[in-house]
């Protein structure tokens, strides 16, 4: 199987997966249907499924056009059949979906939305993460309680290291900037820092990144880490606390 990163919108990201052999495909989160029918015409596949990682439009923009074009499927998360246009296929909570391409595991991971769901296609040892987990951030929480979208990343911290992190959008330059102003002694940073500086430079996409990176240069994934904490004047320990601070600072950085 292979993955193709589609740039859409001002800054979205959706991925299209394909067998190299059937050229069955499915797309993840289709910002616009225009770009993601430009790939499919150009490597010959048949588009069998849309999956959407939650309802906003800069993730589902391109259901209807495509569903109509290519007469595809629309999964999404059960409890957002109201809010995800063109839905056919409900998917649960630690559900395990199988279709013609692939067998991938859902998440249900609260926070930016009360629906969003995560995608792990353990095959490819690929996780889509929409606008929860981001390389070096995580997403703005407009639906859900901190308290949510704390225990949404614990959840997404539980996959092997070298799972490849799949994202919504291409923030990480953004987001580096604000891991440096509070995590400026961290070397794998700065390491992490470097390749991302290099890859804008050459116009590509610093996605995927992989969660073993995340792990250790991803503040919003270490409120745990007493370096972190002392840097934000935390004295308690506590790990919500801490990421709460994060999440806000990041609002007004
Ligand atoms: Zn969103
Ligand atoms: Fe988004």
């Amino acid at each position: 199987m292979k993955i193709i990163i589609v740039k859409c919108l001002v800054d979205n990201y959706s991925y299209i997966i394909y067998n190299e052999r059937t050229r069955v495909a499915a797309v993840i989160d289709p910002s616009d249907a225009d770009p993601i029918t430009n790939e499919i015409q150009k490597h010959n596949l048949k588009l069998k499924y849309i999956l959407n990682t939650h309802h906003h439009f800069d993730h589902v923009g391109g259901n209807l056009k495509l569903k109509q074009k290519y007469k595809c499927k629309v999964a999404g998360y059960e409890n957002d059949k109201t809010r995800i246009p063109e839905i056919d296929i409900g998917l649960k909570n630690n559900q395990k979906w199988k279709n013609k391409l692939f067998e991938c595991e859902i998440l249900h991971i609260p926070g930016h939305t009360s629906g969003h769901i995560s995608i792990y296609i353990k095959e490819i040892g690929a996780l889509f993460t929409g606008d929860t987990l981001f390389s070096l951030g995580c997403g703005r929480i407009f639906e859900g309680t901190y308290d949510e979208m704390f225990h949404s990343l614990e959840k997404l911290k539980k996959f092997p290291r070298n799972t490849k992190i799949y994202c919504g959008h291409e923030y990480t330059k953004k987001n580096s900037d604000f891991c440096l102003s509070i995590d400026h002694k961290n070397s794998k940073l700065l390491d992490k820092i470097n390749q991302i500086i290099e890859n804008i430079k050459n116009n590509k996409p610093t996605i995927p990144s992989t969660l073993g990176d995340e792990l250790e240069c991803n503040i919003f994934l270490r409120s745990d880490d007493t370096e972190i904490q002392n840097q934000l004047g935390i004295n308690s320990g506590n790990q919500i606390e801490t990421f709460i601070k994060l999440r806000d600072l990041k609002d007004n950085f």
